[in-house]
């Protein structure tokens, strides 16, 4: 064997034991850790949803409305939560599921988070949380470093200032992206003279004060909702998010993004911020940031970037470059939840300028004194738990070259599907992966041929049938159980820009294999044969 070979499949090797539980003895295991190691293959059977039941018929099981009267035993209850909810719930760490951005989990993960909601720590103020506070600003300083690569002594005046903040830890992407653009916002409608600030006086004295005509948030047509959610919370409106159009390849038209800028300004309308998107949500594509910096910097526009997915990327220096622009944004959202496979409840902003959190700060007698190093002054959200430890215990145990070889693994499978797609005769490739996510559709050969000489209604016509049997193929597959793949709709130029149902496929999971992957396709042959409708009439009409 060479070396490099051995170097591989020792690879593949700790991948496999860091996602898969290890046996623990027995002596110590409680009812539900013995449940979830007992099944290692997934304690919902090999079931992506452990049973066919519909919703409906699930809901009947939680109709009770009134609080108990009587006690239970932990016991009796464990098996009712079994019985009820965990076999009725979704394997999202089995590896043939690979439809959402909801991952696998290390398998150190669970001891860890038993002990963080065992010792309970609020980091809304250190009297609550005390060595978690430095931590969590320690985890943020080592976030914006991986963005900004700023020096020692950068990170040796600022990570535990009092006075500033390099970011905010908070529950995910959306509230991670409301904090950037609050912060925006407040820095944009700043105090200037008698006039207190956007903060205290609010949007219609601050338009006023400042003589705008309104305000704008530019982001591509493929941005997150959050930001229109954000736009909604801060008063601005989520008209104010304007949607510019992406080319071929789902990365935002900066042409049209300058334009769109310059009748802005002609309108007396603040650009208040310019949002990259560092992975899109439906295709992982990346936004000419480098590009999109210059035009934000010609328009005094806030920067931001949300890489809420793809943020990741960056601790992979086979796949940095990617994102070579980032480093110029004024905030950064970076999902821990997503690519860096901790569980649910992990996002955070950074921010280039450690002064510019304090626009948002608030302060209050009992706790979060002025001066203090409570957390709670520059966030959001009040109360909230320990996830930092989850995300230092993971960059300690995984370490940035183990996170290089997920991200890397998980783009290499991506490509390596995408290329079976293309190859196969019935499968239509729709988007290419630039991370680790594409899209995808059935197409049998005979329909693909007819498309390509079709009229524009002879395509319509037969797009519209392709939707639905997308549709039916997802949704079954879905209920049978063995494997997911999500669907969504997206702008295809083929079709003339026409939305088209798409296969959605995230390939983060080490675990799944090619072999998974040549069944999930399989599979999805022998369900569209079973489609009454909709094959038969695509196959008449490409006669
Ligand atoms: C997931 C995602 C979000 C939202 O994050 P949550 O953690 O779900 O709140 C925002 N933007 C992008 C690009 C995302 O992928």
């Amino acid at each position: 064997m060479t070396a490099s070979k051995r170097t591989a499949e020792a690879t593949i090797e700790s991948l496999h034991r860091i996602f898969t539980i290890p046996e623990a003895p027995s002596s110590t295991l409680g009812l539900v850790e013995k449940e979830i190691s007992e099944n290692l293959a997934g304690f919902l059977g090999n079931h992506i949803v452990a049973t066919e039941q519909a919703l409906t018929d699930i809901e009947k099981d939680f109709a009770e409305s009134s609080i108990p009267e009587q006690p239970q035993f932990v016991s009796d209850h464990m098996h009712h939560l079994l019985e009820k909810l965990v076999s009725r719930s979704v394997h999202t760490s089995s590896p043939s599921f690979i439809g959402h951005m909801t991952s696998a989990l290390p398998y150190f993960i669970l001891p860890l988070s038993k002990l963080m909601v065992g010792l309970n720590q609020n980091l809304v103020k250190i009297e609550t949380s005390k060595a978690f506070t430095p931590l969590e600003r320690q985890v943020i300083g080592m976030m914006h470093r991986l963005v900004y690569q700023k020096q020692d002594d950068f990170y040796g005046s600022w990570m535990h200032s009092a006075n500033h903040s390099l970011g905010a830890f908070c529950s995910g992407g959306t509230v991670a992206n409301l904090t950037a653009l609050w912060v925006a916002r407040n820095n944009l409608l700043k105090p200037d003279g008698d006039f207190k600030g956007v903060a205290r006086s609010g949007l219609y004295a601050a338009l006023k004060h400042y003589q705008y005509d309104g305000i704008a948030i530019l982001v591509s047509a493929r941005g997150h909702y959050s930001l229109k959610k954000s736009a909604d919370v801060l008063g601005l409106g989520q008209d104010s998010v304007i949607a510019i159009p992406t080319d071929e390849h789902n990365k935002i038209d900066c042409q049209l993004l300058a334009q769109k800028c310059e009748e802005l300004r002609q309108r007396n309308i603040k650009v208040l911020s310019i949002v990259g998107v560092a992975g899109t949500t439906e295709t992982g594509n990346i936004d000419p940031l480098d590009k999109m910096a210059e035009i934000a910097q010609q328009y005094r526009a806030h920067f931001h970037v949300d890489a809420a997915w793809g943020g990741a990327t960056l601790l992979s220096n086979t796949h940095r470059s990617l994102l070579d622009g980032i480093e110029r944004a004024d905030s950064v959202t970076i999902d821990a939840h997503k690519q860096m496979y901790v569980p649910m409840g992990a996002g955070l902003v950074v921010f280039k300028n450690p002064a510019s959190v304090a626009a948002i700060e608030h302060h209050a007698e009992y706790i979060l004194r002025k001066g203090s190093k409570d957390l709670g002054s520059h966030t959001l959200e009040g109360s909230r738990p320990g996830m930092a430890m989850l995300v230092y215990a993971s960059l300690h145990i995984i370490s940035r070259p183990g996170y290089e070889m997920l991200i890397d693994r998980g783009i290499k499978n991506a490509n390596y599907f995408a290329d079976t797609i293309e190859r196969h005769d019935e499968f239509e490739l729709v988007t290419r992966p630039e991370l680790c996510l594409l899209t995808y559709r059935f197409v049998p050969k005979a329909v693909q041929v007819f498309l390509n000489t079709a009229s524009p209604e002879e395509s319509l016509e037969a797009n519209l049938l392709l939707d639905k049997l997308t549709k039916y193929i997802q949704k079954t597959q879905r209920e049978d159980g063995k494997s997911f793949v999500s669907r969504t709709k997206i702008e295809v130029q083929k079709y003339h820009g026409r939305k088209t149902l798409v296969f959605r496929v995230v390939l983060a999971n080490p675990l799944t294999t090619k072999k998974i992957l040549h069944d999930i396709l399989n599979e999805q042959i022998a369900i569209a044969q079973t489609s009454q409708n909709f094959l038969p009439q695509l196959l008449a009409m490409a006669k």
